[in-house]
């Protein structure tokens, strides 16, 4: 819990120095606020954020208010009752005097148009005004911010994202940047590295906390198993298109992906419990990939699906073309969402992990056929033809690259924090 004080800490305002009040008046609304200096002696405010079981008194209790009259506001009034509406997490500012009155309550929470909610919020507003309290509501912009976060890999990503402090949806967007060069499921190695530039996004000042209030991955850098991969978000200012570049200009984005499953917390910490058979695909021509019964299963490439059924070992299966005579099987699978014939693009989900076949446990087993032969599925990834950035865009191309390598560097200075073991 978070308190800020407001009251008039000194009664003899005469000893103030003179600055401070210049200062103080140069405020925009400075009647309203003295006023309200004037009507309490001990404002309080603390800092809350609703959940889901709270009722109008249990809120009112947490945030230090004991007020019949502003639970009755928020249970009764339309726009009052709008702070217990809907999902949970709202950010709650209550303001309350010595003796537990609510003089204001301030909420924020996200923006009602969808469109506007990855650049805007809704802020509620309730003051007391003598006997009534009198709400209004605003839409205001969210304000970006630039963090920079760091960290080496013990146990897990998420493990190391944990440490550094680093929202989970920032971690996916890593592991999406860099889902062309490594398989995050099967090639993480303890003592890899990275560090990155993201944006968060707040709400008058404070970092918001609800569903999809998680700025941009503007740039990072990843070494694994002793290799350095780097990107940058790049929006080229004459087409309008953003994607992830590698600092020599090269598109992120390639013709497959190196996993058939997105990479999640899930996933992840399914992978550090269940042991795949420890097969090469030499040995049986696949790669096996264990996650939880129901975990999505994506196409790695733009393709169309060339069978969509049982077929005996592989249980429920998926064949997807692609061009260049290549093909990829997804096994074993708990549900297929995909019909034979179905044009699919890289990333679609395609069905989920399952037992079926001759599985020992749930599992995804994966396969790479370049002109019907079995392929490593990661050396082809890696092979698979990048774009590269135009011409016209590159000037602007290497000043951002620039900026970022400076912020990457002070990232990197930042692990030995976390890193003291
Ligand atoms: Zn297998």
């Amino acid at each position: 819990m978070t308190a800020f004080g407001i009251a008039p800490m000194a009664p003899d305002a005469a000893e103030l120095p003179r600055r401070t009040l210049i200062q103080t008046l140069a405020a925009p609304d400075i009647e309203a606020q003295l006023d309200e200096l004037a009507t309490h002696a001990i404002g309080l405010t603390r800092a809350e954020a609703t959940r889901s079981s709270d009722t109008p008194d249990s809120l009112l209790r947490r945030a230090g208010a004991f007020d019949p009259a502003a639970a009755a506001f928020l249970r009764n009034d339309p726009m009052g009752r709008r702070v217990l509406q809907g999902r949970a997490g709202k950010m709650v500012h209550l303001t309350a005097d010595a003796s537990g009155q609510v003089q204001k309550i301030v909420v924020r929470f996200p923006a009602e148009k969808v469109e506007q909610q990855s650049s805007h919020f809704t802020r509620l507003t309730i003051e007391r005004d003598g006997m009534v309290f009198r709400a209004r509501t605003e839409v205001a912009p969210l304000q970006a911010q630039v963090a920079l976060g760091s960290g080496s890999i013990r146990t897990s990503l998420f493990a190391a994202t944990d440490d550094a402090n680093i929202p989970d949806a920032i971690a996916s967007q890593m592991a999406d940047m860099f889902s062309g060069d490594i398989d995050f499921h099967r090639e993480l190695r303890k003592g890899d590295r990275f560090s990155i530039v993201y944006e968060t996004l707040t709400a008058d000042g404070e970092p918001i906390n609800w569903d999809g209030g998680v700025g941009r991955l503007l740039a990072g850098e990843f070494t694994n198993n002793g290799k350095t991969y780097s990107a940058v978000y790049f929006k080229d200012s004459a087409s309008g298109k953003a994607s992830f570049y590698g600092f020599d200009g090269q598109s992120k984005r390639r013709a497959f992906l190196a996993s058939p499953m997105e990479f999640s917390r899930i996933t992840s910490g399914f992978a550090m419990r269940f042991h795949p058979i420890l097969n090469t695909w030499r040995q049986h021509n696949g790669v096996d990939y264990g996650a939880p019964t129901g975990t999505a299963v994506r196409s790695v490439g733009d393709g169309v699906v060339e069978m969509a059924g049982w077929q005996n070992g592989f249980g429920n299966v998926v064949h997807i073309r692609h061009a260049g005579d290549r093909t990829t099987v997804y096994a074993h699978l708990s549900k297929i969402d995909v019909k034979k014939g179905q044009r699919i693009e890289q990333g679609q989900r395609l069905g989920a992990v399952g037992a079926t076949g001759w599985a020992t446990g749930p599992h995804l087993h994966f396969e790479f056929r370049v002109g019907g032969r079995h392929m490593d599925p990661r050396a082809i990834a890696r092979a698979s033809e990048a774009i590269t950035l135009p011409n016209y865009a590159k000037a602007q191309f290497q000043q951002t690259v620039a900026s970022v390598k400076t912020q990457l560097a002070v990232a990197e200075t930042m692990d030995g924090v976390s890193a003291a073991d």
